[in-house]
């Protein structure tokens, strides 16, 4: 009797966690469930994501750039394309689509976006190749490759490139200047920013450009694609969202944070040399 109830209790608890593994999934996939509403950051910038990744456009003064395309799954596009719309921008104005790492999360709904927009899409080298394997023919079309120092300059708006890899081969950083009502804050964007190798030398590299990344001068903002990917206590991205949403006249715009950027620099860069100590 105890072994029986004791068995069908724990059926019961696989099947629960089974239960919600499945429903994870199915979340991650559920446009329902992961829709949500676009907002503006600064003048040229706007949240147009999701809850689990985020996607941004950049407006300019001739035309928009998005950033990443979210994943292909049934109804995403159609999200994306209709929070662009929401926050009064027109999808056909983007003229260049940056995809800033090889995680469909980032880049599935490219191919999509491709057969929809007229514009130039691009990323870096190394990402172009992981995007084309795991794809094959599906892949989408390879217009532009990202490179490290370069600038592209859209009307009034300068966005500077640089290779970041760690999170995949080729990630991209963006530099960039964002507005608050007129005032200029350059913000930095890290393309991917959770290290996914175990080969010291290139662990090595994620740190070295981290510590190169703390040296740039006047960074003031931080851009995020995930939610959480704040300083330690920092809010999250929707928390931010609100408090921007409820901020009063003379109050800091949430998003200007500088020292925050540095710790979490600071904090990333020991967690990397704890990773490299133990792949060594
Ligand atoms: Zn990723």
């Amino acid at each position: 009797m105890y072994y029986s109830i004791r068995s069908l209790l724990l059926t019961l608890g696989l099947s629960l966690s089974m239960n919600a593994a499945f429903s994870q999934q199915d979340q991650r996939r559920d446009i329902d469930f992961q829709a949500m509403e676009p907002f503006q950051v600064f003048d040229n910038l706007y949240f147009v994501g999701i809850k689990a990744v985020a996607s941004y456009v950049i407006e300019t003064s001739a035309g928009l750039i998005l950033i990443d395309t979210l994943d292909g799954f049934e109804g995403f596009t159609d999200h994306l394309l209709d929070n662009i719309r929401e926050v009064g921008l027109d999808p056909n104005d983007i003229e260049y689509v940056f995809i800033l790492q090889a995680h469909r999360d980032h880049y599935g709904g490219a191919r999509e976006l491709q057969s929809q927009l007229n514009a130039v899409f691009g990323s870096a080298e190394e990402d172009w190749q992981v995007i084309e394997d795991n794809l094959g023919d599906q892949a989408p079309r390879r217009d532009m490759v990202l490179r490290d120092g370069r600038s592209l300059t859209l009307g009034d708006t300068t966005i500077h490139f640089e290779h970041t890899p760690g999170h995949t081969p080729g990630t991209t950083s963006l530099q960039f200047s964002v507005f608050d009502d007129g005032t200029e804050h350059l913000a930095y964007f890290h393309g991917g920013s959770a290290l996914r190798t175990d080969e010291p030398e290139a662990i090595q590299i994620f740190i070295d450009d981290l510590a190169r990344i703390k040296t740039i001068p006047n960074i003031e903002v931080q851009i995020i694609n995930h939610h959480d990917i704040h300083a330690t206590g920092a809010d999250d991205l929707f928390t931010r969202a609100e408090r921007l949403q409820n901020r009063q006249p003379g109050e800091p715009h949430p998003w200007v944070a500088p020292n925050e950027f540095q710790r979490w620099l600071d904090e990333l860069i020991a967690d990397s040399y704890e990773r490299l100590a133990q792949a060594q």
